[in-house]
């Protein structure tokens, strides 16, 4: 007979969003029951962010060498252990796994059930052995990669992020579905490691940032040798000896592109088929479960966080939304989520990151704005290092306010951390002029645009004249 829970939460789904609302909880003594039916860890750390940087880790050591005639250093052609760089992408995600393990969360205070849940009623979810009543519900089962519908492609062999780090030998010639963040990381990395890469994508590749910046990023993966079709239909796929073709067609007409390993990154869906949400009246279409800002679904008991809302799915909005939803459950107190302090990072070399509104947004939403723009080829360190390929775009609204920051460039996406931070904060660019930067660092590229943002100002011959009596007097 099933066994009756009644805790406080039930969790479901134990990836980054579970998870951390899992430990908030548990961690204020209140009782939580989390349910997960795979991997704990979820998506980010068995088959996404984790292994996907992992690889990205390897294929910049593989690159650098290749680059390092440009400083005076004699190398060959890298040699790839493709079988040894695996096996250590897999000790990551083995070091990271025991703090995401059910006996870490059971140690934290956690009830956690290895099945899959679905909902019964408005307030009852079901397991194999366990009938859960809780007060409220947490939704964080994540999303799952999408499937286009192409034909032939049920019948051919093909990979996505859930089995590509499985794979025990090096695409002779891997040919990706989709442009986008996970296509475009993935195709850099396995070019460099040595693999021919072909992308085909229906649209523009890397379409949701600025396109002048991805044009930056784009121009450097072509340049290492990634084949790249934009603008092209994929009319079938068929399996043959040695992998697979696809038929492919675009203004230029109709051409086959033959690969050894096909990898599909044209999207994700939310995963919610099985949790029967039709039986707690619950409100979801194909693109994601329903939720207001405050993250609560069209049933009060219940709040939806992470990929599952379809959202900006990024392991970051899972944590956030992981802190704004205990927020109301267990203080009452009301949270809403902000997109526009949200960052987005994608980690290719030059890496693409953005934050706020970006230029064309902020320009429909706010008519006048300045762009503030600055080169990386003007900054000491990126002239050091060859990092000299890059620019910010800034865009500032009246009185020097921040509304948003876009940078193509190496270490962008840890520069954009102080612009989340002070567009989360409502800082100024004068706050980007004012502080002390350390020399030389690729960060002071931020405050080299802040203090051009100024200068038009001092230029001005009024200003200066005031300038000019302030010191003479001062
Ligand atoms: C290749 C790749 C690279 C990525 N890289 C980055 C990156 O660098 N940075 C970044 O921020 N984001 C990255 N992401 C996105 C990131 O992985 C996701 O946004 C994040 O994992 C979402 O977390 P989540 O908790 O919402 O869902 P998930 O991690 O998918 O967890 C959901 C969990 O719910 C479980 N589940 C589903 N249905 C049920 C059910 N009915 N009952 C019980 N359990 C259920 C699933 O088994 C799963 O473990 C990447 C994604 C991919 C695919």
């Amino acid at each position: 007979m099933a066994k009756i829970l009644n805790p406080d939460i039930c969790v479901i789904g134990g990836g980054a969003a579970g998870l951390s609302v899992a430990a908030g909880a548990a961690a204020f003594g209140v009782p939580v029951v989390l349910v997960e039916r795979g991997r704990m860890g979820g998506d980010c750390l068995n088959f996404g962010c984790v292994p996907s940087k992992a690889l990205i880790a390897a294929a910049k050591h593989v690159q650098a060498i290749r680059a390092a005639g440009e400083f005076g250093i004699a190398a060959g052609e890298p040699v790839v252990d493709y079988e040894r760089l695996q096996a250590r992408v897999h000790a990551v995600i083995g070091a990271i796994a025991p703090h995401d393990s059910a006996e870490r969360f059971e140690s934290l205070g956690v009830k956690v059930i290895a099945d899959t849940a679905r909902f019964v009623d408005d307030r009852t979810v079901a397991t194999g052995d366990h009938i859960i009543r809780a007060r409220r519900f947490v939704i964080a089962t994540g999303s799952s990669p999408a499937i286009p519908a192409i034909p032939g492609l049920a019948e051919a062999p093909y990979l996505t992020n859930e089995t590509l780090f499985d794979l025990k030998r090096l695409p002779e010639h891997l040919v990706i579905v989709g442009a986008g963040p996970v296509g475009m990381e993935m195709a850099q990395a396995y070019r460099r490691i040595g693999a021919r890469v072909t992308v085909v994508e229906a649209g523009k590749a890397l379409s949701s940032g600025d396109p002048e910046l991805a044009a930056i990023v784009l121009e450097a993966i072509r340049a290492e040798g990634t084949v790249l079709h934009e603008q092209t239909a994929i009319l079938s796929v068929e399996r043959q000896a040695g992998g697979v073709r696809l038929l492919c067609e675009n203004a230029q007409g109709r051409f086959a592109v033959d690969g050894s390993d096909l990898l599909l990154a044209a999207g994700r869906v939310p995963n919610h088929a099985s949790l029967d949400l039709g039986a707690a009246g619950i409100r979801h279409d194909a693109k994601g479960i329903a939720v207001g800002a405050d993250l609560r679904t069209s049933n009060r008991r219940v709040y939806a966080i992470g990929d599952a809302t379809g959202g900006l799915q990024f392991t970051h909005v899972a944590s956030y939304h992981a802190r704004l939803v205990p927020q109301q459950i267990l203080f009452r107190m009301p949270a809403r989520e902000d997109r526009d302090i949200v960052p987005r990072v994608t980690f290719t070399d030059p890496e693409l990151a953005q934050v706020g509104l970006g230029e064309a947004e902020a320009r429909e939403k706010f008519g006048r704005i300045d762009v503030v723009r600055w080169d990386f080829s003007a900054n000491d360190r990126a002239r050091t290092d060859g990092l000299d390929r890059g620019l910010i775009k800034i865009t500032v609204g009246r009185r020097g306010r921040l509304i948003g920051a876009a940078i193509a460039g190496a270490g962008a996406g840890e520069m954009i951390n102080g612009f989340a931070f002070a567009i989360a904060n409502r800082l100024t660019l004068k706050h980007f002029r004012g502080y002390v930067a350390p020399y030389p660092t690729l960060s002071e590229i931020g405050k080299q645009a802040s203090i051009s943002y100024y200068a038009p100002v001092a230029r001005n011959p009024l200003v200066r004249s005031v300038i000019g009596m302030l010191r003479y007097f001062g």
